[in-house]
């Protein structure tokens, strides 16, 4: 069997179009010994895990490997089986280029990989402790420490842009589709994870998608929604999981067995957009 980083290597022989290089963006030229150079000689090495760190800089990230952790273990859980079904069915070219953007521990495209989706997944984040770890726990995957606002893809390869939780960036979005592809991107809703804010004091209680909303379909002409909202039974042992998951749970100082008697279920309550490219006709 090939090591994580041949097959990485592999991996970027066969599809070294996909990508650029993130100082002065031009193509890569070539993929030897493990190292990728560009036109002007701008070189990466692969990691032993088969990852490249295309940052300019390490960028300090709120995501510890502890919140990391626990977000794998409640992926692990089942946590998003609906969405990613939902999603799933959605997608549009199963065969074509999946790009993750803000994938942090990777267990989103992960589990689309593992259900059937057919085409090459390159998934990516700017956390560079997200990004180790889900190296280390994934297969079939080419995931990458990349910043959107430099983002070292080359133009109009991706079939699907999948972007959930997580910020976008619509003018790096529009360069990356192809022609025909699709955006995805999941928000909240009003009655995401309210078992959590309603532990908090009042003036973090509500939260609104409404801009975020408009925006996206300020940008694309055709945009369709789906609401994904289910119930989650939260196993005691992962309540403390939850708890570290999301910012929301990081200033609340309640006591810990107080929490794990109350919280036995949680509402996952999110908005899918999809969003078009523009077709030529
Ligand atoms: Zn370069």
């Amino acid at each position: 069997m090939l090591k994580k980083i041949d097959k990485a290597q592999v991996f970027l022989e066969d599809h070294l179009h996909l990508f650029q290089c993130p100082v002065c963006s031009q193509a890569f030229e070539s993929v030897n010994n493990h190292q990728v150079i560009c036109r002007d000689g701008h070189q990466f090495d692969l990691s032993k895990k088969g990852t490249l760190f295309l940052l300019q800089k390490s960028m300090k990230s709120e995501y510890t490997r502890d919140m990391l952790l626990s977000r794998q273990r409640l992926a692990e859980s089942g946590l998003w089986v609906p969405l990613l079904d939902k999603i799933q069915s959605l997608i549009k070219h199963p065969e074509g280029v999946l790009l993750d953007i803000g994938c942090g521990e990777g267990s989103h495209s992960a589990y689309l990989k593992k259900n059937g989706y057919k085409g090459p997944i390159i998934s990516f984040d700017i956390s560079k402790e997200g990004i180790n770890l889900a190296a280390a726990s994934h297969e079939d995957i080419f995931f990458l420490t990349a910043d959107l606002a430099r983002s070292p893809f080359a133009s109009h390869q991706y079939d699907t842009l999948l972007n959930i939780l997580s910020p976008s960036n619509y003018s790096e979005f529009d360069r990356l589709l192809k022609q025909g592809g699709q955006v995805i991107k999941v928000v909240p809703n009003r009655g995401y994870l309210k078992e959590l804010r309603e532990l908090q004091e009042e003036s973090k209680q509500t939260y609104s998608n409404v801009q975020v909303v408009e925006k996206f379909e300020e940008h694309y002409t055709h945009v369709r929604k789906e609401s994904v909202v289910y119930t989650f039974q939260l196993p005691e042992e992962l309540v403390e999981d939850f708890i570290n998951m999301t910012p929301l749970g990081w200033h609340i100082k309640a006591d810990f067995d107080n929490i794990r008697t109350k919280l036995k279920e949680i509402t996952v309550d999110l908005l899918i957009l999809i969003g078009e490219s523009e077709d030529s006709a």
